[in-house]
């Protein structure tokens, strides 16, 4: 994944000044930073649920910002998962998972319950297949909504703080996943607080304020010994 000189605005609001990131296969790269820095801007602009002002974004060599490409298509290379799970609460655990298949897919019944039993069970959670979303704990709801992102098959997976709406004691198995996936060669990018994950799971950090990349690195270096007084700072005020 290749962003090149992105920038967003919202009116006068400069929100992104100019974000240069790579991503490679199979790589997994946390962002960190202030809130308000832009970090979920940068995201929904990858994921074009914003049209970003100007600059480019490519996933696998296309490129999602050309004007003359299919963004339904496009879309469809990225999984996101949102802090709030965003489930759709009136139908079970497998209908959030065989809905989007045969909607946006076109996949057929029988392939897209195939399809949500596997990604049940690679989230541990193959035997609520047929509750409600309702019934389930918050740390299971992310989970969910994890398999569903995975069941459409994603290039690339966007993780925007998937564990601050939950509690504590919850956030364990939800990191467990997202390891997993990590370990399995998924191609990650991960706005999150949870610093011990980005030491243990990310190839590197990137750290931003006021709409810019400030710092990037391998997670020790970022984390561990940040060359940049303002990581310093955030890092001081969070760990
Ligand atoms: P972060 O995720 O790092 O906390 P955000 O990307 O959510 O930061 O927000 C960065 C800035 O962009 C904030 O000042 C916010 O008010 C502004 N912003 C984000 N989304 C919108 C929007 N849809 N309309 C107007 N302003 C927005
Ligand atoms: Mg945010």
């Amino acid at each position: 994944m290749e962003i090149r000189e992105l920038h967003k605005s919202f009116g006068d609001n400069q929100v992104l000044r100019g974000i240069d990131l790579e991503v490679a296969r199979g790589e997994v790269v946390c962002v960190i930073g202030p809130s308000g820095s832009g970090k979920s801007t940068l995201l929904r602009c990858v994921n074009l649920l914003e049209v970003p002002t100007s600059g480019r974004v490519l996933v696998g060599g296309t490129e999602l910002t050309d004007p003359d490409v299919d963004i339904d298509a496009a879309r469809r290379r990225i999984g996101m998962v949102f802090q709030q799970f965003n489930l759709f609460p009136h139908v079970t655990v497998t209908e959030n998972l065989t809905l989007p298949q045969r909607r946006v897919l076109g996949r057929g019944k029988e392939e897209a319950a195939r399809v949500a039993r596997e990604n049940l069970e690679r989230v541990g959670l193959a035997d609520k297949a047929g509750a409600y979303p309702a019934q389930l704990s918050g740390g299971q709801q992310q989970r969910v909504a994890i398999a569903r992102a995975l069941a459409m098959d994603p290039q690339v997976m966007l993780f925007d703080e998937p564990t601050s709406a939950l509690d504590p004691e919850l956030v364990g198995d939800v990191l467990a996943v997202m390891r997993m996936l990590a370990a399995e060669g998924m191609t990650m990018m991960v706005v999150t607080h949870e610093m011990s994950f980005a030491r243990e799971v990310a190839d590197r950090v990137v750290f931003m304020d006021g709409g810019r990349v400030v710092e990037e690195g391998p997670a020790a270096q970022v984390v561990g010994d940040p060359r940049h007084e303002r990581t310093r700072n955030f890092l001081n005020r969070i760990l």
